[in-house]
């Protein structure tokens, strides 16, 4: 299998400045090392009809190009159950019972690091799970044998992040994203991680359970965010910050695509003219703030 990059959004919505401008980076960090690059869309939560579409067109238009058919996650369910029956065969699965409320409420743990599950379900027995069952259906947690691991970064260096019991499987039933994440990069060949670094504490858990499914850890880039002008992550209520929306009042894609590839360092026009510049070794490591790019009155 060729070696690849990709770029997975979830359809929520459209994609604004912040999402285009990692779609960007994660495409330079591919292409520039001959990799190839792939469109995964995570839709096995939060989707919004025609949002897949929207996003489409708009890598499409500011020059992002994938290989290959796009890849749904709700298509691929089996492939998760086969992944969660191999850690289930193993031991290395229980059935959780627990409310969001219940977690917040428990106490944690001695030495569990904040805002991780403090293991209730854990050790139940028989006759207590089947209690539990007959009330709530259950989520399928990961049974971790440690408590953190370290992933090694392209932009942060060596991290070492939390690794909690966390879920496999909701108790709706819905495959868990760490779970269809890291099922699906391997699946498909995937050996560059790039994306936003909001990722980056999620990433430890990622690579542990990797190696627990005997899959090879990709390499990761966790790329700074794009702010508002309050210094919070950018949102879509921060005023034009979609292509339709910036179309609207007037500023072409490209004019937008030029901006994003300058908050980069990268000089303007088409993508694939910025690989020879591109040098992941001299990118910006603070977030970039958007400060709108002037429209036809400018
Ligand atoms: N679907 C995730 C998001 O849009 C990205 C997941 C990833 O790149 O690993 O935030």
């Amino acid at each position: 299998m060729t070696a690849a990059g990709r770029f997975a959004p979830s359809p929520s919505g459209e994609l604004h400045v912040g999402n285009l401008r990692t779609a960007i980076l994660a495409w330079l960090f591919a292409r520039s090392t001959g990799r190839a690059f792939l469109l995964r869309v995570e839709d096995l939560d939060r989707a919004r009809a025609g949002a897949e579409e929207e996003q489409l067109r708009d890598l499409a238009a500011i020059g992002v190009s994938w290989d290959g058919a796009v890849v749904r996650q709700t298509d691929r369910e089996p492939l998760y159950a086969t992944a969660i029956e191999r850690l289930t065969g193993a031991g290395l699965s229980y059935e959780c019972f627990c409310t969001r409320r219940e977690i917040q409420e428990a106490p944690s743990a001695p030495h569990a690091p904040q805002g991780a599950y403090p293991g209730t379900c854990r050790n139940l027995g028989d006759a207590e799970r089947a209690a539990k069952r007959a009330v709530r259906p259950a989520a399928l947690r990961l049974r971790a044998e440690v408590a953190q691991a370290t992933v090694l970064d392209v932009l942060h260096g060596s991290f070492t992040g939390v690794v909690d019991d966390f879920v496999l499987r909701r108790n709706d039933g819905v495959t868990a994203y760490n779970l269809a994440v890291v099922v699906d990069d391997a699946a498909q060949g995937v050996d560059q991680v790039v994306r936003g670094d909001d990722l980056l504490p999620s990433t430890p858990r990622q690579a542990y359970l990797a190696s627990l499914l005997h899959i090879p850890v990709p390499e990761y880039a966790h790329v700074p965010l794009v702010l508002n002008a309050d210094g919070a992550r950018l949102a879509k209520r921060d005023g034009a910050v979609t292509l339709a929306d910036l179309a609207a009042a007037g500023v072409p894609v490209d004019r937008v695509r030029d901006a994003l590839l300058a908050s980069l360092g990268l000089p303007a026009g088409a993508l694939h003219q910025a690989l020879t510049f591109f040098d992941p070794a001299v990118l910006p490591r603070e977030p970039w703030v958007w400060a709108g790019v002037g429209g036809r009155d400018a």
